[in-house]
């Protein structure tokens, strides 16, 4: 579903990304974890083309990221993405939120992207909030409802960057507890998170990201299982957080 193929990425003289290549399949839950500036969020920007990149190349369900003529738009409606913060439009209500792109983007009708959003809103338990505006929810279900709004595109793949990490700690389990619902029902999902327990308890692999490589790419059961068979730098990570 997502084939990254040596991708190399500079900020000017700063090479942020140094050949990263990996393959996520049809239904599979990849975490990438590592330091903080080791190039995962620009990673993640690069799946669904945010962030161009210099060479080598990133196919997503069949389509070329890097191949002249690709409509990256039509590619990026098809990639969810759900940041650190939720990025709601302030002056939206909720229900607005969820149909404003199925209606703009895809060309649905105000009827049935509604049914739509107030169907994915009940399925993030927040049916009873449509028509309030993100300021009156907390973080946790401004959060559930950036999903939502994700979902309403029909993505083929969800990423996620650190969807928990600006959350009280209160509300970061209800977040991950729809990520889970989502990744049970065969969701391809490549998420940025800290969370082990998510990972331990969702996901495929694991990729382990330092100084803008791909250090560890391997089984959960491997990443977790005997710690000292890690790269240095992956052991150094895990001490912290584990
Ligand atoms: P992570 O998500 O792992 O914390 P990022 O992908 O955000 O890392 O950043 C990787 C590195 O690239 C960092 O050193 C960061 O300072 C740098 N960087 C990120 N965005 C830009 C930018 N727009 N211009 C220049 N450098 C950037
Ligand atoms: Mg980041």
């Amino acid at each position: 579903m997502i084939s990254i193929q040596n991708v190399n990425k500079w900020y000017g003289d700063f090479q942020v990304l140094t050949d990263c290549s990996t393959e996520v399949t049809k239904g599979e839950v990849v975490v990438v974890c590592g330091p903080s500036g080791s190039g995962k969020s620009t990673l993640i920007k690069c799946v669904n083309a945010l962030e161009a990149f210099q060479k080598g190349d990133i196919v997503v369900d069949g389509t070329s990221i890097a191949a002249k003529g690709t409509n990256l738009p039509k590619l990026r409606s098809r990639v969810g993405m759900v940041f650190q913060h939720f990025e709601l439009f302030p002056h939206l209500t909720i229900v607005e939120n969820l149909t404003i792109a199925q209606i703009k983007v895809l060309g649905r009708s105000k009827e049935e992207a509604t049914a739509k959003g107030l169907k994915l809103l009940d399925r993030v338990g927040l049916a009873a909030h449509a028509h309030k505006h993100p300021g009156q929810l907390s973080g946790g279900q401004q959060q559930r409802v950036a999903i939502a709004r994700a979902l309403a595109m029909d993505p083929v793949v969800m990423l996620f960057d650190e969807p928990t990490s600006a959350l009280d700690p209160e509300m970061v389990n209800e977040v991950l507890d729809v990520m889970v619902q989502l990744a049970n029902e065969g969701m391809t999902m490549m998420c940025v998170t800290h969370e082990m327990g998510f990972a331990r308890k969702v996901a495929d692999r694991v990729i382990f990201m330092d100084r803008g490589q791909i250090v560890e790419d391997c089984a959960k059961d491997e990443f977790f299982g005997d710690i000292n068979a890690r790269s240095e730098r992956a052991q150094q990570f895990l001490n912290k957080i584990l």
